[in-house]
């Protein structure tokens, strides 16, 4: 097979068996690789109504089809199950060199079913697998476990694993890889602790055959160096992720007290320019990347100076920062290090501590409730200490370790209004007020508060002129009309495609569609053309949306939490501004052939897509 290794592994931990299987050609031509191949699995594999943190659940690691080649950014696999966050269709994509180093091992995926006995990790070494005791890693986070088992089976072998906070079942739990990057979203660190998998340990030296391999290594030294004078280049490379900071701030969308307002009035102390005077950062790149957004950085002063790691992203300082209110650059950081080591997503767990800050604000939480425990909007301290008690699940960390929609539903007293999540999973640091379309990318993410799903935010916060839609589109992304409707569904599709070729999304900021689909060609040998491509992002988009509605997703849940529809922001060039989702929902669902009331894809849609046999399994009970 070209492209990808042909083969899976298949790991019951219930019985302690693993087999090899071959992954059917046509599968590769309908859903590529990573997220979408996953996905395929999941759906055949994960009957509805299952548990997500039972034996029945499958967890499901994919590397894309370019994975491991000299593609630029060709560094990423993904993580596919139902999350134990949403109760729905998930999907986390890290990069970093472990998706790569996966596939060289001799397998393009993993599929985890059953749950062991005992804590055990999974070593795979040129096409070998064996499942080995981690009792003595269990209760250890990140770091320590890579660095004990980078000791013991040898540096070639590359690590993902969990922390604590993915042993204790913390909702949003992430799995890591290369120590600090994460396939963070969705809660997949307790999946893979619920099945007590520890770690996997990959390495080998499997060769990716390609069909044009001249075609394709000139393709990809072309767009290498495009890249790599690209502005992208530039303003990532030198600043990291969080140089959108000010612009989001600008343009009235920096979520601020738990979004209560747009606009931080602090964010020269915590923004791209602060972070390079205050981290000493230095570039880090995942595999075959020209941008090198990321970098390594240290504290240099305060309590916890002297601590190093990786980041803080833009996420991070957005939920720490912003919707905390906590302008100290050096907690923020320190924040994220720990989500880090611990295994958590940063961007669900700062924005419910930032929804736990408004809990005590509004006296829905009070003092008496978690013996003493209080926590106010700023206090930089005491959200660096809620950290470790989420990871922990100690005294109120046990709260909000099931996170924001969850302790809504506990908390009751109007809470919800201000539980910024979409479908369960915490959403990220734009203010869909500000820039409106961005309210329709998170409304119908398949897997819930999503900004990378469609990535709009790419045209309308940080002003890039996207090159994967259409030049007529282009000025319907800075509108509120129904139009706008089709730039969300046609990026999405896109997305789901770039997720499943391993690839990175920003470098999509300067990519067009014709750079995927012929890439596809080169290295698959198969006629591939843009047309192909969207028709294969919206199977895919299509089967994860069959999978939620066979969970009972309905239009209901294709919504946003109330302060962003009601509450006007209150400063800012938007000031005023509220989600008006009714504009843009029906047009929406029109361009995706979905059904207007129940919100399911029609069978006419289906068909055209080469679902036939998700028809009768959404359409079964009617
Ligand atoms: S841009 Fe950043 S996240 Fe993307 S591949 Fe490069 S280093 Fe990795």
């Amino acid at each position: 097979m070209y492209g990808l290794i042909g083969k899976i592994l298949r790991v019951n931990l219930t019985e302690g068996k693993i087999t090899e299987e071959e992954i059917p050609e046509e599968l590769v031509r309908k859903y590529l690789g990573g997220r979408g191949l996953a996905s395929r699995y999941l759906f055949n594999e994960v009957k509805p109504g299952v548990d997500p943190l039972a034996p029945e659940n499958k967890l499901i690691f994919m590397s894309g089809l370019l994975t491991g080649t000299q593609y630029p950014s060709a560094s990423r696999y993904s993580v596919v199950a139902k999350s134990p966050l949403t109760g729905l269709w998930g999907q986390a994509s890290s990069g970093g060199y472990w998706g790569v180093d996966l596939k060289k091992s001799g397998f393009d995926g993993i599929i985890f079913e059953g749950i062991s006995q005992t804590p055990v990790y999974l070593v795979i070494d040129n096409g070998k697998a064996e499942l080995r005791d981690a009792q003595e890693l269990w209760g250890k986070n990140v770091f320590e476990t890579t660095e004990i088992l980078k000791e013991k089976l040898g540096k070639k072998f590359n690590i993902a694993c969990i922390g604590q906070a993915g042993e204790r079942l913390v909702k949003y739990a992430s799995i890591m890889n290369d120590k600090h990057r994460a396939a963070g979203r969705c809660g997949f660190g307790a999946v893979m602790g619920s099945k007590n998998l520890k770690a996997i340990g990959v390495s080998g030296t499997e060769e990716i055959k390609i069909a044009d391999e001249e075609g394709f290594k000139n393709l990809s030294e072309k767009l290498f160096n495009l890249l790599d004078e690209s502005i992208l280049r530039f303003g990532m490379g030198e600043f990291g992720t969080n140089m959108v900071l000010d612009m989001v701030n600008i343009v009235g969308g920096f979520p601020t007290r738990n979004w209560q307002t747009g606009v931080c009035p602090f964010v020269d102390e915590i923004n791209g320019t602060a972070l390079k005077d205050k981290l000493s950062p230095s570039p880090k790149g995942c595999f075959a990347c020209p941008v090198k957004c990321g970098r390594m950085s240290e504290i240099r002063q305060g309590p916890y100076a002297g601590q190093k790691g990786e980041g803080p992203e833009y996420e991070s300082v957005g939920t720490f920062g912003g919707m905390c209110y906590v302008d100290n650059l050096e907690a923020i950081t320190y924040a994220h290090f720990l989500c880090n080591d611990y295994g958590l997503d940063t961007i669900s767990c700062g924005s419910t501590i930032a929804f736990t800050m408004e809990c005590f604000e509004k006296g829905i939480l009070t003092k008496e409730d978690y013996d003493g425990f209080e926590i106010n909007f700023g206090d930089a301290e005491k959200m660096v200490n809620l950290v470790h008690k989420i990871a922990k699940r100690e005294g109120i960390g046990d709260l909000l370790a099931e996170g924001t929609k969850r302790m809504a539903e506990k908390l009751g007293q109007g809470s919800e209004r201000f539980a910024m999540q979409v479908k369960g999973l915490e959403l990220p640091a734009y203010d869909s007020r500000a820039a409106k379309i961005t309210g329709l990318a998170f409304a119908t993410a398949n897997r819930g508060g999503c900004h990378i799903d469609a990535y709009v935010q790419g045209a309308t916060f940080i002003q890039v002129p996207y090159t994967l839609i259409e030049d007529s589109q282009i000025e319907d992304v800075h509108k509120e009309n129904p139009k706008e409707a089709k730039v969300v569904k046609d990026l999405q599709d896109v997305f789901a495609d770039v997720d499943s070729l391993g690839i990175c999304k920003f470098m999509c900021l300067a990519l067009r569609a014709e750079d995927l689909s012929e890439s596809i060609a080169q290295i698959t040998g198969l006629q591939f053309s843009v047309e192909d491509l969207r028709k294969t992002g919206e199977r895919i988009y299509n089967l994860e949306r069959a999978f939620n509605i066979r969970e009972g997703l309905t239009r209901a849940h294709d919504t946003l939490p109330k302060r962003l529809l009601e509450e006007p922001l209150p400063e800012g060039i938007a000031e005023g501004q509220v989600n008006n989702l009714k504009i843009l929902l029906d047009p929406y669902y029109e361009f995706r052939s979905w059904d207007k009331i129940t919100g399911k894809p029609t069978p006419e849609k289906l068909k055209e897509l080469g679902l036939e046999d998700v028809i009768e399994q959404i359409y079964a009970s009617e």
